[in-house]
């Protein structure tokens, strides 16, 4: 069992001397007050059995709990009746309303047990320090009402202290900071729901039948209550899913950490992101993406224990808090069930939608100390979880140094961008027919100041998963226009060439920063070209044409990159308005060794040539590819045989002891 055995002893001890006390009130108080037993009595007991199974529920340090007051009317019971026939009402009335919210035995023998004892001592003490009831006339003057109100606070007072105790034994938490808070929550509407009791003793006295009068105040602590715990309840939830939001999940971390340091035990800190989510939302429209946010919630609570936390951290991420496991394997077992719950598709609206998930999971105390270090450690797990296309993974320390030194990036590419440690590298592109170099291809890297320089291949999946690849090309765009600008102060008339992701081609951002960096450097826009893959075209057809058309018509030259290895119907194609097909490296790298690959390329640049569109050979790796190439009638060609990407001072050097006269051809001019 994971819970502590003091938490056991605890409970026990309560439900054995709350019985106790509840068998000697019985015994010794109970029997004159139900022979005199008025009207008023029984009116009472009504109201504390009422009101036991009307709780006013609130939030408690993010956790759900229920005030009752339940125990005004017992209070008020003791001052009319004494404890003979209060203790026995509110142990009656608090099994009532336990039996009916089916909570488990041992919760309502304790409740029993708790009231009994609390109501007891305070019945006591009130028989020592006072002599009310004063029968028979009134139960009290007002002279008793200062030892009342000492009476009314014990009462309060113990009951906070044992119903603190036994939950603070239960989640680990301190007892007095779950007491203090516990009590500033409950001294608002228990404390003056307690006050009201003797105002229901006066006016049950005066007449049973304006007893009612006294649900007003009630109801209306009540309706202020809610009010209190749904804005409370906004807070810390999340408005579209109903999930705990990020505040609310960090603090059940911290509380998770904490109890889980003090028994010795393993927590896990889980993150989730959803695999083209983005994609969903933007071709489905956020109906649909909201939707499936909803669905997905509801998978992974209905999945997990009470004590576990679900919460969303914002857009697609998920986040989830298992605060005591049994060792690390069983996190991932957790993670795996949950994959698999989100493997079966969602029907939304007699759409049928499929979406996959990556997770990764830190564990307390093994990968972190603190919540923060956890949830980073999580990313990053989810990040390699992601690449690996693995589903769920746990941070692994030291696998070896180099995917250490890879997930640390993931942390400090926001940085790099920020700091210009990115780099542009410029391939050159020729035209086959004339040996002229037409423009270049702008290949991002990272200059990394430990670790030299990363290939994009490294890092441009990352910031796509991290929601970086924005400020990324647009890093890349100012750059890029930055060098066509310099250039052309040089004399040189050369297009620059840039690669697109397809989250930023559907970004919108994107129709906003062109422009403006266009002014910025004041370039001709025919001297920008944007590459983008087919998948990003076939993903959402209609959204791609406009977002091209838009590009087209601020005079943009658009090439389709890595051409033949996605799946873009020919006739399609023909309706965008494209201006260049790159055809992949891979048929070309192969084209002299391969039939099939020569063949492949011939029909590509045939195809370009039929649709008016410019053949571009990228992965000319040597001379004899060349040549085949400029006897199929390829447009332009773009290689290591010609060369390699170079930084741009290398560039220039390049430029002025290339074989073939470097001079310029304007691509809008090629195009046309
Ligand atoms: P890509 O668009 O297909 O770029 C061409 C890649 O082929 C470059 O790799 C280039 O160095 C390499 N290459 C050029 N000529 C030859 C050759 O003759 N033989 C062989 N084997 N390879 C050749 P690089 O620079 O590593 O870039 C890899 C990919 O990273 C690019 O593929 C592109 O998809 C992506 N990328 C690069 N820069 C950016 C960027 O700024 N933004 C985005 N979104 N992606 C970028
Ligand atoms: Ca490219
Ligand atoms: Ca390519």
């Amino acid at each position: 069992m994971r819970k502590p055995s003091l938490f056991r002893l605890f409970v026990t001890a309560v439900i054995v001397i709350g019985g106790a006390s509840l068998a000697w009130v019985t015994a010794t108080r109970t029997a004159g007050v139900v022979e005199g037993g008025p009207l008023l009595l029984w009116v009472m007991l009504g109201c504390v059995i009422v009101a036991e199974l009307l709780p006013i529920n609130v939030v408690l340090r993010g956790q759900e709990g229920e005030l009752l007051t339940s125990t005004a009317f017992a209070f008020a019971t003791l001052i009319a009746f004494g404890p003979g026939a209060a203790v026995p009402a509110l142990c009656i009335a608090s099994v009532i309303g336990d039996v009916a919210r089916r909570k488990p035995l041992q919760r309502v023998l304790f409740n029993v047990g708790q009231y009994a004892i609390a109501l007891t001592l305070t019945g006591v003490l009130m028989e020592t320090i006072t002599v009310v009831p004063r029968a028979p006339l009134a139960s009290f003057i007002g002279a008793d009402l200062p030892l009342l109100l000492v009476c009314g606070i014990v009462f309060f007072v113990v009951n906070t202290a044992l119903v603190a105790t036994v939950i603070a034994l239960a989640s680990g938490y301190p007892v007095w900071t779950y007491f203090a808070s516990d009590f500033i929550l409950q001294s608002s509407t228990a404390g003056f729901a307690l006050g009201l009791s003797p105002l229901m003793v006066i006016v049950g006295e005066f007449s049973v039948g304006m007893l009612p009068l006294l649900a007003l105040p009630i109801v209306a602590i009540h309706r202020n209550t809610r009010q209190a715990v749904l804005s409370e309840h906004q807070a810390l939830h999340d408005a579209l899913t109903g999930l705990p939001n990020r505040v609310l999940f960090h603090d059940r971390v911290r509380q998770a950490i904490e109890s889980a340091r003090r028994h010795g035990s393993t927590s896990a800190v889980m993150v989730m992101d959803l695999d083209h989510f983005k994609e969903i939302n933007d071709t489905l429209g956020h109906y649909h993406g909201d939707r499936l946010l909803q669905l997905v919630g509801q998978r992974l609570s209905s999945l997990l224990r009470s004590e576990d936390t679900v919460a969303r951290m914002g857009g697609d991420e998920f986040a989830v808090l298992l605060p005591s496991v049994g060792d690390q394997s069983y996190a991932l077992d957790v993670a795996e069930k949950m994959l698999d719950a989100l493997r079966a598709s969602f029907e939304i609206d007699g759409l049928t939608l499929e979406v996959g998930a990556s997770i990764g999971i830190g564990c307390f105390p093994d990968h972190g100390e603190d919540g923060e270090t956890l949830l980073q450690r999580a990313d990053i797990a989810m990040y390699v979880a992601k690449a690996a296309h693995s589903g769920a993974q746990l941070y692994e320390i030291a696998q070896d140094q180099h995917s250490v030194q890879r997930l640390a990036l993931a942390g400090e590419l926001r940085r790099a961008i920020e700091n210009d440690e990115l780099v542009l590298h410029y391939q050159p592109k020729v035209d086959v027919a004339t040996g002229r170099v037409v423009g270049a291809e702008a290949l991002c890297r990272w200059q990394h100041p430990s670790l030299g320089l990363i290939m994009p291949d490294e890092f441009v999946p990352m910031a796509e998963h991290t929601g970086l690849i924005t400020p990324l090309t647009k890093t890349v765009l100012n750059i890029a226009l930055q060098q066509v600008a310099d250039w052309r102060s040089q004399g040189h008339r050369l297009s620059i060439a840039i690669n697109l992701s397809a989250r930023s081609f559907l970004d919108s951002q994107l129709l906003d920063d062109i422009p403006e960096l266009l002014a910025v450097w004041r370039v001709d826009p025919a001297l920008l070209e944007l590459e983008i893959t087919e998948s990003m075209i076939v993903g959402d057809p209609e959204r791609a044409r406009a977002v091209l058309e838009r590009l087209n018509e601020l005079g943009i030259t658009l090439a389709i990159d890595d051409f033949g290895t996605g799946y873009s119907s020919l006739a399609y194609l023909k309706q965008l308005p494209v201006d260049e097909i790159k055809i992949d490296k891979s048929f070309v790298l192969q084209m002299s060794g391969s039939h099939n690959d020569e063949t492949i390329v011939r029909s590509i640049i045939d195809l370009a040539h039929n649709l008016d569109l410019r053949a571009v050979a990228e992965g000319v790796e040597d001379q004899g590819i060349l040549n085949r190439l400029t006897e199929l009638g390829c447009d332009v060609a773009q290689g290591y045989h010609i060369s390699r990407p170079l930084p741009p001072d290398r560039l220039e050097q390049w430029m002025s002891s290339f074989p073939l006269r470097s001079t310029w051809l304007s691509a809008a001019g090629a195009a046309a």
